[in-house]
């Protein structure tokens, strides 16, 4: 066998690894996969690699300078080893060759690339990550992932489950279903049109147009020690490597390669029926510059990289400083009751790990993999949260549930650091947001009725009921205690507007200790009617 198709082989078995690895974490109903093992997925993409190193630098964000090394090396292997939506995308290009012969040919160099290159870096100097958030490749895939391959996951488990039922083994649990919300899904389904329409019709022309990865590793590879290269005394013109190239990048008539655009799927090194393709170091390849201006291209990278760095200066460390809280909406007790008070949440909740809304949305590139872990499904995708700062970043909703108290999990998958790694018993003490009631929607105030469930569901004894004089036994939060979790704003049965709930705290805080053992029966004493 030629060495080339052997390492064919080992890019297929490489990219095809990482993107089971991706799917598998965002569809993994039945905690199969340890959060290590996703990790090791995670860990060499590139974009939230990198954001990662600017947020918490550690061993856990050194993954793109392993992808940075091996680009010096041998050029984009990311591109056709580990990057997923480049695996997905050659998987479309491969079905489209079957169905009919696509005629790839070598295009000159633009400079879109470039552009969007620079785009990102102002954007990210004026603290925006929206280019990144829609542009990363990884995290396209990751999200597609989680919006269309988990709900085929949750389907067929629901299938089982019912087979199951019908044949008396009760083993398999029933999955609620869920997909993202309609907007967000629009956009994951638009883009993902986008990308196979351009992989089925130009091959990888998304690597060298508008992936920022691409664009990024693109200004490395021009410095790769090993590179492909055309022989031209071996060459005979003949156009096979151009026609299997599938970014377009292979000049025959001048028998060159543009190293830039080069994605390393090493295609060309099995087509060319003189070997006159080769892998080699660039002194004896003929290098051409195609490209216009490298030195403003260089300029552009530098330029990139100066913008990061400016941005992670305005964050906020990794500590628990002091919890911000916006102006409260929970009105203070009025006598006569006032009519029942709609919730607006000013600000979106942040998971824990997060450490409130700027941290958060200058790191997360949404990739979803927080809201594929959270047992508890309260990590919502949305399209804009965060009061315009978060770009498909989730938040928190306690619609549906509320964040488990005994679980860390999205904190142990986040790849860009935008939710850190917090232990269980330090995590059980970060306050994203504090309870807030709202004595005119409550039961108690408006019905009569006794109720004690935000209390009752309280783990951290933050809500007690308050009997005065003899009178109805009204919740009070004590704020200093409460986490945010959402227990008892999800428990109460206040209709149409609940009575409680967690307003979010902009910088997260670290609560008092729980209160222990007083969640319930100090709440409610000895007068609780039930
Ligand atoms: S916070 Fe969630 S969506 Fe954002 S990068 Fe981390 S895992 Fe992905
Ligand atoms: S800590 Fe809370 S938000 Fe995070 S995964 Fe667990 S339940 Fe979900």
């Amino acid at each position: 066998m030629k060495p080339s198709r052997l390492f064919i082989g080992l890019r297929i078995l490489a990219s095809t690894a990482v993107s089971l690895l991706i799917i598998l974490a965002t569809a993994d109903l039945w905690g199969f996969l340890a959060p290590g093992i996703v990790r090791v997925a995670t860990w060499l993409q590139f974009l939230p690699s990198l954001v990662r190193a600017l947020t918490a630098f550690g061993l856990l964000a050194a993954g793109f300078i392993l992808v940075l090394a091996l680009t010096l090396l041998f050029g984009r292997v990311y591109c056709s080893f580990l990057c997923p939506l480049g695996a997905f995308m050659d998987g479309v290009i491969a079905i489209r060759r079957r169905i009919s012969k696509v005629k790839l040919q070598y295009v000159k160099p633009g400079v879109v690339r470039y552009f969007i290159l620079a785009g990102i870096a102002v954007s990210l100097f004026f603290g925006s990550m929206h280019l990144i958030n829609i542009l990363d490749p990884y995290s396209i895939f990751a999200r597609s992932a989680q919006a269309l391959v988990r709900p085929l996951a949750i389907g067929l488990n629901n299938l089982l489950a019912q087979a199951g039922e019908l044949a008396g083994y009760y083993g398999i649990a029933p999955y609620p279903f869920s997909l993202p919300p309609l907007p967000v899904l629009g956009v994951i389904l638009a883009w993902l049109a986008l990308v196979v329409w351009l992989a089925a019709a130009r091959g990888r022309l998304y690597c060298n147009t508008l992936c920022p990865v691409g664009a990024f590793l693109g200004l490395a590879s021009r410095f790769s020690v090993f590179r492909m290269s055309m022989d031209a005394e071996k060459c005979i013109q003949c156009g096979a490597c151009s026609k299997k190239c599938k970014a377009s990048c292979m000049d025959v008539e001048n028998k060159t390669v543009d190293a830039s655009r080069c994605v390393m799927c090493l295609d060309c090194l099995t087509v060319c029926p003189v070997d006159a393709v080769e892998f080699t170091a660039p002194s004896a390849a003929k290098e051409v510059e195609t490209d216009p201006g490298r030195r403003s291209l260089l300029f552009m990278g530098a330029f990139l990289l100066t913008g990061l760095p400016s941005r992670s200066a305005a964050e906020t460390g990794n500590g628990y400083p002091e919890t911000i809280i916006e102006e409260s909406l929970a009105a203070s007790p009025t006598e006569p009751l006032a009519p029942p008070l709609s919730i607006k949440r000013k600000a979106s909740l942040v998971p824990p790990g997060g450490m409130g809304r700027d941290h958060f949305t200058s790191a997360c590139t949404g990739c979803h993999l927080c809201a594929a872990a959270c047992p508890s499904h309260v990590i919502r995708p949305e399209l804009v949260a965060h009061q315009g700062k978060g770009l498909l970043a989730p938040s928190l909703s306690y619609e549906k549930g509320f964040c488990n108290y005994n679980c860390n999990a999205c904190t142990m998958v986040c790849p860009s650091g935008a939710i850190l790694a917090v232990g269980l018993e330090e995590k059980k003490r970060v306050q994203m947001g504090r309870a807030q009631f709202i004595k005119q929607n409550c039961v108690v105030a408006t019905k009569g009725t006794e109720c004690v469930a935000c209390a009752e569901h309280c783990p951290t004894g933050a809500v007690k009921i308050v009997r005065e004089q003899g009178g109805p036994g009204l919740p009070k939060v004590d704020e200093d205690v409460c986490v945010g979790c959402g227990a008892c704003e999800f428990a109460c049965p206040a209709k149409p507007y609940k009575a409680i709930y967690v307003k979010a705290s902009l910088i997260h805080g670290k609560a008092l200790p729980p209160k222990k053992g007083e969640s319930v029966q100090n709440l409610v004493g000895e007068d609780f009617p039930f």
